[in-house]
């Protein structure tokens, strides 16, 4: 297995959007409540006095939406300040960017990957629960303004689905022709929506490789990320194609993350739900950061073993709780 070294943080479970593919159906999310939140001081705490000892130097801030965390830019300030911290990225649904990317920027953060699942802004509208009009435009300018700002690389991520975006494939893949952007197609995953998954299903990398490389050819890119993702390049494109194939492949001898999530669960994979360890109860608990860097140590030594042979336990019938609240 590769080394692990890259935290994916949750900051908050709350998400001003309710994409279709994310959440349950007209179902009540519970929500964490505030006084279960990591808080900040914990948060650094954990990162400083657990995961970077470990050897860990890369962390990412998603959610729910990473933007609707209160301190957020003071947050990312204090985690690019640690000189171990090599690479500092954040997942966001690009709502409130327009407005922030400056001060994220100038906070430290580098790296920004906004999910952008439709250029229709009805299609659009459609996937992220209907929330009104507008919602588009708002994150099409959050998206230009990250760009002006200089985020580097900017990644534009994609569940595609099937008789709702994936025939918008190609109109996506040509926005990397011009910019040097990167769109990520993501294959749809049975966590958080049984039912559309049921419905709907997903469509695999290949076919969409298939689609976009009779359209224009398609390379292997020279760009070649650390992650899950096949990276891929439309002839003579300044961006890169990436590819996310949980479904059709199993990746676990490439993954190199665990992750955190807002109420201070640390899981060593996103499909398992076994093993996770309660890091926000021990700290309160008054748990030194040496002992809790020996739990952590614990759950890095099986996660090679969960992650190939136990990647199903623990889940009966269905996933307990959704990207949002894991941290997608
Ligand atoms: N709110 C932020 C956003 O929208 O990017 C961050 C959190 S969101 C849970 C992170 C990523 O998880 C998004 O790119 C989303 O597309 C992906 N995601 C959520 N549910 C998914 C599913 N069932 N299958 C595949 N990807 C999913």
């Amino acid at each position: 297995m590769n080394q692990v070294d890259y935290l994916r943080i949750s900051l908050i479970d709350r998400c001003n959007f309710r994409c279709q593919y994310c959440m349950p159906d007209g179902e009540e999310l519970h929500y964490i409540l505030k006084e279960q939140l990591l808080t900040n001081q914990e948060l650094l705490k954990l990162i400083q006095g657990v995961f970077i000892p470990l050897g860990f130097t890369r962390f990412r801030l998603t959610g729910g939406e990473p933007l609707l965390r209160p301190g957020v830019v003071d947050l990312i300030k204090a985690i690019a300040s640690f000189p171990e911290t090599q690479d500092l990225s954040m997942t966001t649904n690009g709502f409130l960017l327009a407005n922030m990317a400056q001060k994220l920027y100038d906070a430290g953060l580098r790296r920004i990957n906004i999910s952008l699942d439709s250029l229709d802004p009805n299609t659009f509208e459609q996937i992220i629960g209907n929330h009104g009009r507008g919602r588009w435009q708002q994150v099409w300018q959050g998206i230009q303004t990250a760009y002006r700002v200089g985020f580097d690389p900017l990644k534009l991520n994609v569940v595609v689905i099937p008789g709702v975006n994936d025939h918008e494939v190609l109109n996506l893949a040509a926005l990397t022709i011009n910019k040097s952007w990167h769109v990520r197609f993501i294959e749809f995953m049975p966590i958080g929506n049984w039912q559309l998954f049921g419905d709907r299903g997903w469509v695999s990398s290949t076919q969409l490789r298939q689609i976009i490389r009779d359209h224009w050819g398609l390379k292997a890119s020279q760009v070649r990320g650390a992650g899950p993702a096949d990276v891929f390049q439309i002839p003579h494109a300044k961006g890169t194609l990436g590819f996310i194939s949980q479904m059709s492949e199993c990746f676990c001898d490439r993954c190199n993350r665990m992750r955190l999530s807002a109420d201070g669960w640390l899981r060593p994979c996103l499909l398992n739900e076994t093993s996770q360890i309660d890091l926000k109860a021990a700290l309160r608990a008054g748990i030194s950061t040496t002992e809790l860097q020996l739990q952590v140590k614990q759950v890095l030594a099986v996660k090679a073993e969960i992650n190939f042979k136990q990647r199903d336990s623990g889940i009966v019938d269905t996933y307990t709780r959704t990207m949002s609240q894991i941290g997608g």
